[in-house]
């Protein structure tokens, strides 16, 4: 039976070490500031930002928030943005997406200053992490890490399998694997025969916004595995995109949903936000 790969107590103490951190920060007189920007009153996305603010004042990170009404143009979000970018005290800067249609995506991202871009998501941020220089990582992946190192999962040398290719997830998780030291197959909606590949992963990560898709079937015997996915199913209840029942019986370790993956997003913010401070006295 599997190991379980406890994100929520792991996320935790990495929350932990971001205070101690900051409590160090605020003593030498300085202080972290993370803006959060939400355009319109998503509900997922409200919950997303005050779990983001309650991190934020759980770790001693100010948090500025910003609640634009939905009809908000593109041009006033892109000028609080450039307001932000050029205060000082404002460390992070976070738009929570999806943003209403009438605003490009892309646009907002490419905004935000790639020193304030603690989600990671701008094009130098993953030019910086592709070819090894500092800069933000994506959270999740970035996380994904964390939980690998931090339950002594041997990465070096070993063949990762990754599930997707998003910008957000699945190119990230790659190139980070490859950091590792990983031998990386990336596969996604064109693979032909998925299962043959995904049945030589020694860690296999799958991102791939499918309830339930991978069981046992498509699992090495012995292999970690990492469930990205996020859904609630027709009792309301929380699933991955990872079969657990089936998987647990042939994964050495795997991670559960709720409690595996998703709670690291949120401690790897906070830890984006404090490591910020080095990356800003850097640049
Ligand atoms: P996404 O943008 O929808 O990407 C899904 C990927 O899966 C795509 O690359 C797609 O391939 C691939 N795919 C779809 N069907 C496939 C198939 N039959 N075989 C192989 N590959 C297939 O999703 P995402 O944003 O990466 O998120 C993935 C999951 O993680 C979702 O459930 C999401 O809710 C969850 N998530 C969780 C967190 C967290 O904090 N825990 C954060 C982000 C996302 P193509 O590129 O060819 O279309």
């Amino acid at each position: 039976m599997a190991e379980l790969i406890d994100g929520k107590m792991i996320s935790t103490l990495i929350k932990d070490e971001c205070k101690e951190k900051v409590a160090e920060y605020k003593k030498q007189g300085i202080s972290i500031c993370l803006a959060v920007i939400q355009v319109g009153n998503d509900p997922a996305s409200s919950v997303y930002v005050n779990n983001k603010k309650k991190a934020c004042a759980y770790i001693g990170i100010d948090s500025l928030s910003y609640e634009l009404p939905e009809e908000t143009t593109q041009e006033e979000l892109l000028a609080l943005i450039e307001e932000l970018n050029q205060k000082k005290e404002v460390n992070g800067i976070l738009v929570q997406l999806p943003v209403p249609k009438h605003i490009d995506e892309k646009t907002i991202i490419n905004a935000i200053s790639p020193k304030k871009d603690v989600d990671g998501f701008h094009p130098q941020s993953v030019g910086s992490l592709c070819i090894g220089q500092p800069g933000f990582v994506s959270c999740t992946p970035a996380g994904i890490i964390e939980l690998l190192k931090r339950t002594n999962v041997d990465i070096s040398g070993k063949h990762c399998v990754v599930i997707g290719r998003s910008n957000i997830v699945g190119k990230p998780m790659a190139l980070l694997m490859l950091r590792e030291n990983a031998t990386v197959t990336v596969t996604h909606s064109k693979t032909k025969n998925l299962k043959e590949i995904t049945k030589q992963a020694d860690i296999l990560i799958v991102a791939i916004g499918k309830p339930k898709f991978v069981n046992s079937s498509y699992v090495k015997d012995g292999a970690v595995v990492i469930d990205v996915g996020i859904h609630r199913n027709e009792d309301n209840k929380l699933c991955g995109d990872v079969d657990f029942e089936s998987v647990k019986t042939i994964a050495s370790a795997i991670t559960p949903v709720p409690g595996g993956v998703g709670p690291m997003t949120i401690a790897m913010l906070m830890k984006n936000c404090v490591d910020s401070v080095s990356l800003q006295q850097e640049n």
